[in-house]
Protein backbone atom coordinates (compact mmCIF):
# COMPACT_ATOMS: atom_id res chain seq x y z
CA UNK A 1 0.00 0.00 0.00
CA UNK A 2 1.26 3.21 -0.85
CA UNK A 3 1.16 5.85 1.46
CA UNK A 4 0.75 9.82 0.83
CA UNK A 5 3.17 10.40 3.64
CA UNK A 6 5.78 7.81 3.83
CA UNK A 7 8.08 7.77 6.63
CA UNK A 8 11.06 8.21 4.07
CA UNK A 9 11.86 9.65 0.78
CA UNK A 10 14.76 10.65 -1.00
CA UNK A 11 15.80 13.98 -1.65
CA UNK A 12 16.94 13.88 -4.77
CA UNK A 13 17.44 17.70 -5.89
CA UNK A 14 21.28 18.65 -6.24
CA UNK A 15 23.63 17.32 -9.27
CA UNK A 16 22.78 13.93 -9.18
CA UNK A 17 21.45 13.65 -12.37
CA UNK A 18 24.01 15.80 -14.16
CA UNK A 19 26.88 13.81 -12.37
CA UNK A 20 25.41 10.38 -13.20
CA UNK A 21 24.86 11.83 -16.80
CA UNK A 22 28.34 12.40 -16.74
CA UNK A 23 29.61 9.13 -15.44
CA UNK A 24 27.40 7.30 -17.98
CA UNK A 25 28.22 9.15 -21.34
CA UNK A 26 32.64 9.09 -19.98
CA UNK A 27 31.86 5.25 -19.50
CA UNK A 28 32.36 5.14 -16.38
CA UNK A 29 29.84 2.62 -14.33
CA UNK A 30 31.92 0.11 -12.63
CA UNK A 31 34.02 0.90 -8.99
CA UNK A 32 37.31 2.19 -11.26
CA UNK A 33 35.66 5.86 -11.96
CA UNK A 34 36.79 8.79 -10.51
CA UNK A 35 33.55 10.00 -9.12
CA UNK A 36 34.03 7.17 -6.19
CA UNK A 37 37.26 9.01 -4.95
CA UNK A 38 35.31 12.18 -5.56
CA UNK A 39 33.02 10.97 -3.24
CA UNK A 40 35.37 9.62 -0.70
CA UNK A 41 37.53 12.62 -0.32
CA UNK A 42 34.53 14.91 -0.26
CA UNK A 43 32.56 13.54 2.69
CA UNK A 44 35.76 13.03 4.62
CA UNK A 45 36.41 16.77 4.04
CA UNK A 46 33.03 17.24 5.11
CA UNK A 47 33.53 15.58 8.74
CA UNK A 48 37.30 16.38 9.28
CA UNK A 49 38.51 13.12 8.96
CA UNK A 50 41.33 12.16 6.82
CA UNK A 51 40.11 9.49 5.25
CA UNK A 52 37.03 7.61 3.69
CA UNK A 53 36.47 4.25 1.84
CA UNK A 54 33.19 3.97 0.34
CA UNK A 55 31.54 0.71 -0.57
CA UNK A 56 28.43 -1.17 -0.93
CA UNK A 57 26.36 -0.58 2.33
CA UNK A 58 26.10 0.40 6.07
CA UNK A 59 26.26 -3.18 6.81
CA UNK A 60 29.77 -4.24 4.54
CA UNK A 61 31.02 -0.88 5.73
CA UNK A 62 30.38 -2.14 9.29
CA UNK A 63 31.95 -5.47 8.29
CA UNK A 64 34.97 -3.59 6.73
CA UNK A 65 35.67 -1.84 9.83
CA UNK A 66 35.27 -4.73 11.81
CA UNK A 67 38.03 -7.12 9.50
CA UNK A 68 40.35 -4.07 9.52
CA UNK A 69 40.88 -4.23 12.96
CA UNK A 70 41.69 -7.91 13.31
CA UNK A 71 38.18 -8.92 14.81
CA UNK A 72 37.74 -12.51 14.33
CA UNK A 73 37.16 -15.75 16.29
CA UNK A 74 37.18 -15.53 19.70
CA UNK A 75 36.81 -11.58 20.51
CA UNK A 76 33.95 -10.01 21.95
CA UNK A 77 32.35 -6.93 20.34
CA UNK A 78 30.47 -4.91 22.62
CA UNK A 79 26.78 -3.75 20.90
CA UNK A 80 23.84 -1.50 21.81
CA UNK A 81 20.47 -3.96 22.34
CA UNK A 82 18.72 -1.09 20.66
CA UNK A 83 20.19 -0.92 17.05
CA UNK A 84 19.49 -2.21 13.42
CA UNK A 85 20.75 -5.85 13.81
CA UNK A 86 23.45 -4.86 10.92
CA UNK A 87 25.63 -3.81 13.60
CA UNK A 88 25.38 -6.94 15.57
CA UNK A 89 25.62 -9.05 12.22
CA UNK A 90 28.69 -7.58 11.46
CA UNK A 91 30.90 -9.16 14.19
CA UNK A 92 28.52 -12.48 13.65
CA UNK A 93 29.97 -12.54 9.97
CA UNK A 94 33.59 -12.69 11.35
CA UNK A 95 33.08 -14.99 13.94
CA UNK A 96 33.00 -12.81 16.92
CA UNK A 97 30.68 -12.52 19.55
CA UNK A 98 28.45 -9.61 20.01
CA UNK A 99 27.80 -8.84 23.74
CA UNK A 100 24.96 -6.59 23.87
CA UNK A 101 24.54 -3.60 26.45
CA UNK A 102 21.66 -2.23 27.25
CA UNK A 103 20.11 1.64 26.26
CA UNK A 104 19.53 4.49 28.22
CA UNK A 105 16.33 7.14 28.04
CA UNK A 106 18.19 8.12 25.00
CA UNK A 107 17.39 4.76 23.61
CA UNK A 108 21.82 5.32 23.02
CA UNK A 109 23.95 2.68 24.65
CA UNK A 110 23.86 3.37 28.50
CA UNK A 111 27.69 4.12 28.73
CA UNK A 112 27.03 3.46 33.00
CA UNK A 113 26.61 -0.33 31.76
CA UNK A 114 29.80 -0.57 29.39
CA UNK A 115 31.88 -1.33 31.68
CA UNK A 116 30.36 -4.23 33.39
CA UNK A 117 30.19 -6.31 30.02
CA UNK A 118 33.95 -5.89 29.09
CA UNK A 119 36.26 -8.90 29.33
CA UNK A 120 39.57 -10.18 28.29
CA UNK A 121 38.02 -11.11 25.13
CA UNK A 122 36.35 -7.42 24.74
CA UNK A 123 38.12 -5.66 21.48
CA UNK A 124 35.62 -3.43 20.00
CA UNK A 125 32.97 -1.23 21.22
CA UNK A 126 30.64 -0.42 18.73
CA UNK A 127 28.71 2.86 19.70
CA UNK A 128 25.23 3.93 17.21
CA UNK A 129 23.71 6.99 17.35
CA UNK A 130 20.15 5.83 17.22
CA UNK A 131 17.89 8.35 15.10
CA UNK A 132 20.46 11.57 14.83
CA UNK A 133 21.37 11.46 18.52
CA UNK A 134 24.87 11.37 19.34
CA UNK A 135 26.25 9.17 22.10
CA UNK A 136 28.15 10.19 24.77
CA UNK A 137 31.74 10.04 23.21
CA UNK A 138 33.76 11.64 25.55
CA UNK A 139 33.02 8.76 28.05
CA UNK A 140 33.18 6.07 25.65
CA UNK A 141 36.31 7.10 23.96
CA UNK A 142 37.84 7.31 27.93
CA UNK A 143 36.73 3.79 28.36
CA UNK A 144 37.98 2.99 25.51
CA UNK A 145 41.56 4.01 26.60
CA UNK A 146 41.43 2.74 30.23
CA UNK A 147 40.55 -0.89 28.37
CA UNK A 148 43.16 -0.66 25.96
CA UNK A 149 39.80 -1.28 22.70
CA UNK A 150 38.74 0.20 19.70
CA UNK A 151 35.95 1.59 18.72
CA UNK A 152 33.95 1.47 15.56
CA UNK A 153 31.06 4.32 15.25
CA UNK A 154 28.34 2.66 13.56
CA UNK A 155 27.33 6.31 12.05
CA UNK A 156 24.50 5.08 9.43
CA UNK A 157 21.40 7.27 11.06
CA UNK A 158 23.85 10.03 11.66
CA UNK A 159 25.52 12.10 9.07
CA UNK A 160 26.68 15.31 10.22
CA UNK A 161 27.74 14.15 13.88
CA UNK A 162 31.54 14.50 13.97
CA UNK A 163 33.21 10.69 14.11
CA UNK A 164 35.91 10.20 17.05
CA UNK A 165 36.34 6.90 16.98
CA UNK A 166 39.02 4.62 14.85
CA UNK A 167 36.74 4.65 12.38
CA UNK A 168 32.72 5.50 11.30
CA UNK A 169 30.48 3.65 9.36
CA UNK A 170 27.83 5.23 7.25
CA UNK A 171 25.05 4.00 5.68
CA UNK A 172 23.95 5.47 2.52
CA UNK A 173 20.41 3.42 1.83
CA UNK A 174 17.22 5.45 0.09
CA UNK A 175 16.24 6.47 3.61
CA UNK A 176 19.12 7.53 5.89
CA UNK A 177 20.14 11.39 5.87
CA UNK A 178 21.97 11.29 2.58
CA UNK A 179 21.55 8.57 -0.20
CA UNK A 180 23.35 6.19 -3.15
CA UNK A 181 20.27 3.87 -2.95
CA UNK A 182 22.51 1.20 -1.77
CA UNK A 183 26.20 2.36 -0.31
CA UNK A 184 27.84 2.90 2.38
CA UNK A 185 31.13 4.23 3.62
CA UNK A 186 33.74 4.23 6.25
CA UNK A 187 35.67 7.09 7.79
CA UNK A 188 39.52 6.96 9.79
CA UNK A 189 42.38 9.37 10.32
CA UNK A 190 44.58 5.98 10.33
CA UNK A 191 46.16 5.49 6.66
CA UNK A 192 46.89 1.78 7.50
CA UNK A 193 43.11 1.30 8.36
CA UNK A 194 42.07 2.96 5.49
CA UNK A 195 44.23 0.75 2.90
CA UNK A 196 43.72 -2.23 5.06
CA UNK A 197 39.79 -1.67 4.38
CA UNK A 198 40.08 -0.30 0.64
CA UNK A 199 42.20 -3.41 0.07
CA UNK A 200 39.33 -6.04 1.58
CA UNK A 201 37.18 -4.13 -0.61
CA UNK A 202 38.36 -4.80 -3.70
CA UNK A 203 39.22 -8.12 -3.25
CA UNK A 204 42.43 -7.97 -1.84
CA UNK A 205 44.19 -7.94 -5.19
CA UNK A 206 47.90 -7.09 -5.34
CA UNK A 207 49.72 -4.01 -6.50
CA UNK A 208 50.97 -6.11 -9.80
CA UNK A 209 47.24 -7.39 -10.15
CA UNK A 210 48.46 -10.96 -11.03
CA UNK A 211 45.44 -12.69 -9.55
CA UNK A 212 47.57 -13.64 -6.62
CA UNK A 213 45.45 -12.78 -3.72
CA UNK A 214 46.99 -13.88 0.08
CA UNK A 215 43.59 -12.74 1.86
CA UNK A 216 39.70 -14.04 1.92
CA UNK A 217 38.73 -10.67 1.25
CA UNK A 218 35.13 -9.18 -0.31
CA UNK A 219 33.70 -7.46 -3.20
CA UNK A 220 32.15 -4.51 -1.15
CA UNK A 221 32.67 -2.07 -3.78
CA UNK A 222 30.67 1.05 -4.54
CA UNK A 223 30.32 1.49 -8.43
CA UNK A 224 30.75 5.19 -9.94
CA UNK A 225 27.24 5.47 -10.54
CA UNK A 226 26.30 5.23 -6.87
CA UNK A 227 29.33 7.47 -5.93
CA UNK A 228 27.69 10.08 -8.89
CA UNK A 229 24.52 10.34 -6.79
CA UNK A 230 26.58 10.63 -3.38
CA UNK A 231 29.05 13.14 -3.83
CA UNK A 232 25.84 15.11 -5.34
CA UNK A 233 23.95 14.30 -1.78
CA UNK A 234 27.39 15.80 0.22
CA UNK A 235 27.12 19.20 -1.71
CA UNK A 236 23.43 19.59 -0.42
CA UNK A 237 24.26 17.91 3.26
CA UNK A 238 24.14 21.27 5.26
CA UNK A 239 21.11 22.67 3.70
CA UNK A 240 19.22 19.07 3.89
CA UNK A 241 20.14 19.22 8.08
CA UNK A 242 19.09 23.12 8.20
CA UNK A 243 15.72 21.63 6.48
CA UNK A 244 15.75 18.82 9.06
CA UNK A 245 16.18 20.81 12.08
CA UNK A 246 12.99 22.91 11.09
CA UNK A 247 10.94 19.34 10.45
CA UNK A 248 12.18 18.57 13.93
CA UNK A 249 11.19 22.24 15.89
CA UNK A 250 7.77 22.12 13.82
CA UNK A 251 6.90 18.17 15.19
CA UNK A 252 8.49 19.37 18.73
CA UNK A 253 5.96 22.36 18.89
CA UNK A 254 2.64 20.63 17.53
CA UNK A 255 3.16 17.30 19.90
CA UNK A 256 4.56 19.05 23.08
CA UNK A 257 1.56 19.41 25.16
CA UNK A 258 -0.54 15.89 24.05
CA UNK A 259 -1.48 13.88 26.70
CA UNK A 260 -0.85 10.26 25.50
CA UNK A 261 2.45 11.74 23.50
CA UNK A 262 6.02 11.66 24.93
CA UNK A 263 8.57 13.33 23.61
CA UNK A 264 12.28 12.03 23.27
CA UNK A 265 15.24 14.06 24.06
CA UNK A 266 16.78 16.51 21.29
CA UNK A 267 18.92 15.12 18.46
CA UNK A 268 22.02 16.42 17.13
CA UNK A 269 21.14 15.92 13.49
CA UNK A 270 17.60 14.65 12.74
CA UNK A 271 17.16 11.25 11.05
CA UNK A 272 13.86 9.78 11.95
CA UNK A 273 11.55 11.79 14.35
CA UNK A 274 11.04 9.54 17.10
CA UNK A 275 8.14 9.43 20.14
CA UNK A 276 6.40 7.43 22.52
CA UNK A 277 2.35 7.29 22.74
CA UNK A 278 0.06 5.50 24.96
CA UNK A 279 -2.37 3.14 22.86
CA UNK A 280 0.38 3.05 19.77
CA UNK A 281 -1.17 0.30 17.57
CA UNK A 282 -4.73 2.00 17.93
CA UNK A 283 -2.55 5.46 17.06
CA UNK A 284 -0.98 3.90 14.14
CA UNK A 285 -3.75 2.24 12.72
CA UNK A 286 -5.73 5.47 12.88
CA UNK A 287 -2.70 7.00 11.03
CA UNK A 288 -2.69 4.83 8.43
CA UNK A 289 -6.08 5.10 7.68
CA UNK A 290 -5.38 8.96 7.01
CA UNK A 291 -2.08 7.56 4.37
CA UNK A 292 0.28 8.59 7.17
CA UNK A 293 2.87 6.02 7.48
CA UNK A 294 4.49 4.95 10.40
CA UNK A 295 7.01 2.41 11.90
CA UNK A 296 7.81 0.84 15.40
CA UNK A 297 11.39 1.28 16.90
CA UNK A 298 14.11 -1.45 16.63
CA UNK A 299 13.66 -5.12 18.82
CA UNK A 300 16.24 -5.45 21.39
CA UNK A 301 19.04 -7.65 19.48
CA UNK A 302 18.47 -10.18 22.75
CA UNK A 303 14.90 -10.50 21.52
CA UNK A 304 16.37 -11.71 18.08
CA UNK A 305 16.08 -15.33 16.62
CA UNK A 306 19.38 -15.46 16.42
CA UNK A 307 20.61 -13.72 19.35
CA UNK A 308 17.94 -15.12 21.70
CA UNK A 309 18.37 -14.01 25.47
CA UNK A 310 15.83 -14.61 27.85
CA UNK A 311 16.97 -11.59 29.93
CA UNK A 312 15.27 -9.42 27.29
CA UNK A 313 12.05 -9.16 28.49
CA UNK A 314 13.57 -7.06 31.45
CA UNK A 315 15.42 -4.55 29.10
CA UNK A 316 15.39 -0.53 29.29
CA UNK A 317 15.25 -1.52 24.75
CA UNK A 318 12.21 -3.64 25.22
CA UNK A 319 10.67 -1.21 27.44
CA UNK A 320 11.17 1.42 24.56
CA UNK A 321 10.76 -1.08 21.69
CA UNK A 322 6.74 -1.47 23.53
CA UNK A 323 5.68 2.37 22.68
CA UNK A 324 7.99 3.34 20.63
CA UNK A 325 7.58 4.12 16.78
CA UNK A 326 8.57 7.27 14.50
CA UNK A 327 6.60 9.86 11.78
CA UNK A 328 7.14 10.18 8.10
CA UNK A 329 10.69 11.79 8.52
CA UNK A 330 12.62 13.20 5.16
CA UNK A 331 13.97 16.30 3.84
CA UNK A 332 11.18 17.17 1.50
CA UNK A 333 8.43 16.99 4.15
CA UNK A 334 6.41 20.29 3.85
CA UNK A 335 5.18 22.55 6.56
CA UNK A 336 1.51 21.85 5.28
CA UNK A 337 2.56 17.80 5.56
CA UNK A 338 3.76 17.91 8.90
CA UNK A 339 0.44 20.49 9.94
CA UNK A 340 -1.76 17.21 8.78
CA UNK A 341 -0.12 14.60 10.64
CA UNK A 342 0.19 16.25 13.76
CA UNK A 343 -3.64 17.58 13.29
CA UNK A 344 -4.41 14.03 13.15
CA UNK A 345 -2.36 13.07 16.14
CA UNK A 346 -4.06 15.90 18.24
CA UNK A 347 -7.60 14.67 16.36
CA UNK A 348 -6.67 10.60 17.53
CA UNK A 349 -6.09 11.85 21.26
CA UNK A 350 -8.88 14.71 21.55
CA UNK A 351 -6.27 17.25 22.08
CA UNK A 352 -7.08 20.75 20.72
C1 LIG B 1 20.60 1.45 8.11
C2 LIG B 1 21.46 1.00 9.21
C3 LIG B 1 22.48 0.06 9.00
C4 LIG B 1 22.66 -0.70 7.72
O1 LIG B 1 22.90 0.04 6.60
P1 LIG B 1 22.60 -0.61 5.14
O2 LIG B 1 23.14 0.41 4.22
O3 LIG B 1 21.12 -0.77 5.05
O4 LIG B 1 23.33 -1.89 5.08
C5 LIG B 1 23.32 -0.24 10.05
N1 LIG B 1 23.16 0.32 11.26
C6 LIG B 1 22.16 1.19 11.51
C7 LIG B 1 22.06 1.78 12.87
C8 LIG B 1 21.28 1.54 10.50
O5 LIG B 1 20.27 2.39 10.77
Amino acid sequence: MAFTYPVSQPWLKGRELSYVTEAINDGWISSQGPKVKEFESEFARYNGVAHGVACSSGTTALTLALRALGVGPGDEVLIPEFTMIATAWAATYLGATPVFVDCGDDLNIDVSRIEEKITPRTKVIMPVHIYGRRCDMDAIMELAHDYNLRVVEDTAEAHGVRPVGDIACFSLFANKIITSGEGGICLTNDPRLAEQMAHLRGMAFNKEHNFLHKKLAYNFRMTNLQAAVALAQVEQLDEILATRREIEKRYDEGLRDIEGITLMPPRDVLWMYDLRAERREELRAFLADASIETRVFFKPMSMQPGYLDPVWPTLNATRFAEDGFYLPTHTGLTEEDQTYIVGKIREFYGAR
